[in-house]
């Protein structure tokens, strides 16, 4: 049965959606190992089932609880928002969220309010240093207008969220300093990760 909520490390992922609006070339979607769990959800869970899925985890055991997944999470902001607002409620410390930034191009508002005071961090997948080389690797279905909608999303993100992250994925033809440049003149953390998938 596909995982709900699952734990790397000392972090509670949970898995809200398999839908994206990107189809990068570094998908964990796409790898044989993925993340280790079973996260090809049969169907999307709601608010009910993502809460009680969390509930036999104990989400107190752990540092952080992750909105993350084989999808875009924000894609789902009403349950992210009320499942948040429950966590925070029993006690949980520090809740982040993973995003391709796009979620505000993909509901056509601004989201990002609905998040103050209950998100603490957010990782935003920068992917690029540019809209071209954004799109050989992101494959949005916006095409590379999707760069400036990302670009946007991180410069609105620090309004609301405490703590603003940037990531590129190490990839051929990415360029790591350009793309850390990028991220030192938005005024966020910037943070590259390894592909290890196969
Ligand atoms: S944005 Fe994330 S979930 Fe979507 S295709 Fe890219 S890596 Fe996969």
């Amino acid at each position: 049965m596909a995982e709900v909520a699952y734990e790397i490390g000392n972090s509670l992922y949970v898995n809200v959606t398999n839908r994206c609006t990107n189809s990068c070339v570094f998908c964990i979607r796409k790898t044989e190992k993925g993340v280790g769990y079973d996260l090809w959800l049969d169907h999307e869970p709601t608010t009910q089932e993502i809460i009680e899925a969390l509930q036999k985890k104990d989400p107190l055991k752990y540092e952080e609880v992750v909105f993350c997944g084989y999808g875009e999470p924000l894609i789902k902001i009403n349950e992210v928002v009320a499942v948040a607002r429950w966590l925070k409620s029993i006690g949980v410390k520090k809740i982040r969220i993973n995003t391709n930034g796009l979620a505000n191009r993909y509901h056509g508002r601004n989201i990002l309010p609905d998040l103050k005071g209950l998100i603490d961090v957010i990782s935003i997948s920068l992917n690029a240093p540019d809209a071209k080389t954004y799109q050989a690797v992101s494959r949005s279905r916006y095409g590379e207008e999707a760069y400036q909608e990302v670009l946007n999303f991180i410069t609105e993100s620090k309004k609301y969220i405490p703590e603003v992250i940037v990531t590129i994925v190490r990839w051929k033809g990415v360029d790591v300093t350009e793309a850390r440049k990028v991220a030192e003149r938005l005024g966020v953390k910037f943070r590259v990760r390894e592909f290890y998938g196969n």
